[in-house]
């Protein structure tokens, strides 16, 4: 099965008809809440994708963590091993959202960032009885690094989802990365060079090089993604769907690659798999809602 240590957000979004100005008060036109966190978005991903789940994190003691509950039940999710912090609240993101769609997005990790090392001692036993952990970077760097420490002596193959991105990503996190997956922002910030054209393939052929054991997946948005696993890089158009929302697209990618290669894919087939998977997720809105499962995803790829 499949392991995600990572992040609970709910996200309460507004949209404006422009950002407001200082000490202005501004009238939004629509008000909606979503669950969302890059964690769960990869934990619910990877379970519809026919992966046996266990999510690794941590809620707040608030209606928003029994929310949270209540949606890995409803998946299926194992939520053994994610903890209630009593004193603070679980994590939310504000983003606030132009008419054109862009949008400025002020996110309060609370509880997510109380999720310690010793947390994921706790639970090492969800860690070693999954083929594939994944971990992204809501959360503390030290407890991330011990994630997927504790995944390489178990002999569990870890995915490294660096996103958000920080300045630089530290060498211990690097060193127990089997397999790194960046959109094309992070890759440019972690190799400072751009991903533009046919110049991506030599992006992913570096990040390979230098940022994971064994490879990488450098997802690119409406071109596909790019895999390197050893050999030559293999690029992967995207498929052509009606996008409607891209947010969450990254995350439905990350947790269907890590199901596929916890059944025993190879990287590339994996990530075929999960180019599909997250082209669906752009054409629903939301990012819990938007991800697709098996069934969809197998029609899209027999087209
Ligand atoms: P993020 O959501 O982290 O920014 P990307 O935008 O690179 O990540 O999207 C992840 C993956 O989702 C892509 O590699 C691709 O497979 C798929 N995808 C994203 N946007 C589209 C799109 N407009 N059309 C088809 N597939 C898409």
């Amino acid at each position: 099965g499949v392991c995600v240590v990572g992040s609970f957000m709910k996200d309460l979004v507004v949209r404006v008809p422009r950002l407001p100005r200082r000490g202005e008060t501004l009238h939004g036109t629509e008000f909606a809440e979503f669950l969302g966190g890059k964690g769960v978005n990869q934990a619910v991903a990877a379970s519809r994708s026919g992966a046996r789940t266990a999510m690794v994190g941590r809620l707040g003691a608030d209606g928003y963590g029994q929310e949270f509950l209540a949606l890995l039940a409803a998946e299926g999710i194992d939520a053994g091993r994610v903890t209630v912090a009593e004193g603070s609240g679980t994590g939310v993101g504000l983003p606030v959202v132009e008419p054109d769609g862009s949008n400025a997005i002020v996110i309060v990790p609370r509880a997510n960032a109380t999720l310690t090392a010793a947390d994921i001692a706790d639970a090492a036993d969800r860690i070693a009885a999954a083929r594939v952990v994944t971990v992204q970077l809501e959360l503390a760097v030290e407890t991330a690094i011990e994630a997927l420490r504790i995944a390489s002596a178990a002999g569990t193959t870890t995915i490294l989802n660096p996103a958000p991105m920080r300045p630089t990503l530290p060498p211990d996190l690097v060193a127990y990365a089997d397999i790194l997956v960046p959109n094309a922002i992070e890759a440019e910030q972690l190799t400072g060079r751009t991903c533009d054209g046919d110049a991506a393939a030599e992006v992913a052929v570096a990040l390979a090089a230098k940022f994971a054991r064994r490879g990488c997946v450098l997802t690119l948005g409406e071109r596909g993604s790019i895999v390197v696993d050893g050999g030559e890089p293999v690029w992967l158009p995207a498929h052509r769907v009606d996008t409607i929302d891209t947010v969450g697209a990254g995350d439905a990618f990350c947790g269907a690659l890590a199901a596929r290669l916890a059944a025993g894919d190879s990287l590339v087939d994996a990530a075929r798999y999960a180019n599909a998977a997250g082209a669906l997720s752009t054409t629903i809105p939301g990012a819990v809602d938007g991800i697709p499962a098996t069934a969809a995803i197998s029609a899209l790829l027999s087209n």
